[in-house]
């Protein structure tokens, strides 16, 4: 998902509509504004569908007036499947002491245990969603004051979270004590901002002043920016998934611009798994930068083998199996006058259930490729993500339960190779590649090192 928020600005709502935009690859399946105002209090709109087909309408721009906004765009991983409207965020509760509304990007773990709690204590969830349980933590904290509460709910909370939160005069910003989602902190003229890639704030012409760091809390009003450390201390293990393929290329995380990493890691992939062949195409977008970086290093010519149709959404948000066997054709072609009589090497950024893959080879041998050569600019992904990314149980998981030999038999393709994990450190910055005792990354989708045990997964009977 992806979080923004906004004070200090008129209209603020319109700045979080368009930082909303910019983040819409981080989820596309609804999208929500909190706003307040001193006259008319809270407001809020929830829509199913993209920012730019609902908080463009100036009539409904207009129901969310004053200096302080919050948004979020989702993708579900938690919570129910079907789409409801009553899961998308963000949440709204009333206090004693006011209101309070938050945005949650994250996926907390052991929120099942969390809403059976407070279930039988009384609360009652509105939503299917993980992230109601903060809101609820909040209701039942004896602080005084809404940050306070905040702090006391999230030190329950286990799991990945970057949260974006407001009260009538406060914009809050905290990231969980790992800080594996993202959460910057911008400056927009005499206004504040937070958002959870940089990309975000270009588009609203913001200054980035910094990443809100791994465990803490920012809480800013008028007056200015104030840190707080809720969290006993940790390392940090930030998600090495954002920068292979869920941030946007246009971004920069922990200094580096994701689109350099990722033709890193394609610099790395030509020198540990070359290969003859005549042209180097990536599978559009995600695998763009990665297929640059091999081209470069291989001195194989670049192309744009496989073309994708601007107007679809990323594949593998769609929900439902179906829609996603669809989906590819629906979003890429082959360019057949290319690729005829070629040996092609593709490269994409991840193979999941292999439907893609699949696809697109069928539909370049039909073009008439003499060969096909994969390149995935990520380890094989043989786990699932319990932190905020939406992959299938394990079972579905074609690395969990094959081989490379045999991935690559499945596929039926010349040749399949992954970036090893190392390869993968060093193009994030590692020179000396992961620290297998230490790990300076979340990478359990790829190791099955799970920094926070998934306690409500493990009592549903997944195996670590
Ligand atoms: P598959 O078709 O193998 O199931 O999925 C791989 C494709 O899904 C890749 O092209 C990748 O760009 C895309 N993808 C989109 N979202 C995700 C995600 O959350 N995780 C992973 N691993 N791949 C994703
Ligand atoms: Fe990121 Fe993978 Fe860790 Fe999930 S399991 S947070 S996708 S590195
Ligand atoms: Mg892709």
């Amino acid at each position: 998902c992806g979080i923004f928020g906004v004070i200090g600005v008129a209209d603020a709502a319109n700045f979080v509509a368009l930082g909303l935009h910019a983040l819409q690859h981080r989820g596309q399946e609804a999208g929500g504004i909190v706003s307040h105002d001193a006259e008319q209090g809270f407001n809020s709109a929830r829509r199913f569908g993209y920012v730019r087909d609902n908080f463009t309408r100036q009539s409904l721009m207009e129901t969310l007036p004053g200096p302080l906004s919050i948004g979020h765009v989702r993708y579900s991983t938690a919570g129910g499947k079907a789409p409801v409207i009553r899961d998308v965020q963000p949440f709204f509760g009333e206090f004693a002491m006011g209101g309070a509304a938050i945005a949650h990007n994250g996926n907390i773990t052991n929120a099942d245990a969390l809403r059976r709690e407070l279930i039988e204590r009384g609360s009652i969830f509105q939503s299917n969603s993980d992230s109601e349980c903060i809101i609820h933590l909040m209701a039942r904290s004896l602080q005084r004051n809404i940050p306070e509460r905040m702090e006391d709910a999230l030190r329950r909370v286990e799991g990945a979270f970057s949260v974006v939160a407001m009260t009538r005069t406060k914009l809050i910003g905290v990231r969980d004590p790992l800080g594996v989602r993202p959460l910057v902190l911008g400056q927009v003229g005499d206004g504040w901002v937070l958002s959870s890639e940089t990309c975000a704030l270009d588009i609203i012409g913001a200054r980035f002043v910094r990443e809100i760091e791994p465990g803490e809390m920012v809480v800013i009003t008028n007056d200015g920016v104030e840190s707080h450390r809720p969290f006993r201390p940790a390392k940090s293990r930030f998600c090495i998934f954002e920068h292979v393929y869920f941030s946007r290329p246009d971004s920069i995380i922990g200094g580096r611009s994701v689109y350099e990493t990722r033709s890193q890691i394609g610099i790395e992939l030509a020198r540990e798994a070359p290969v003859d062949a005549d042209l180097v195409c990536p599978v559009p977008d995600s695998g763009t930068p990665a297929a640059i970086g091999f081209s470069q290093e291989s001195g194989i010519p670049y192309a744009m083998g496989i073309v994708r149709n601007q107007y679809m959404g990323r594949t593998f948000i769609e929900p439902t199996e179906q829609i996603r066997n669809m989906g590819v054709r629906l979003k890429l072609n082959v360019n057949r006058a290319l690729i005829e009589g070629k040996r092609v090497i593709l490269v994409d950024d991840s193979v999941v259930r292999g439907t893609t893959s699949r696809k697109i080879k069928e539909m370049i041998l039909d073009a008439g490729a003499k060969e096909v050569h994969f390149r995935i600019a990520s380890p094989p992904t043989a786990w699932p993500c319990f932190y905020g990314v939406d992959t299938p149980q394990r079972d579905k998981l074609l690395a969990a339960t094959m081989s490379e030999d045999e991935m690559r038999e499945h596929l039926a393709v010349d040749s399949l190779k992954f970036i090893s994990l190392d390869g993968l450190y060093r193009a994030v910055g590692e020179a000396s590649g992961r620290d297998a005792k230490c790990p300076q990354y979340c990478d359990a989708c790829f190791s099955g090192d799970y920094p926070v045990e998934p306690s409500d997964q493990i009592e549903k009977g997944f195996q670590l």
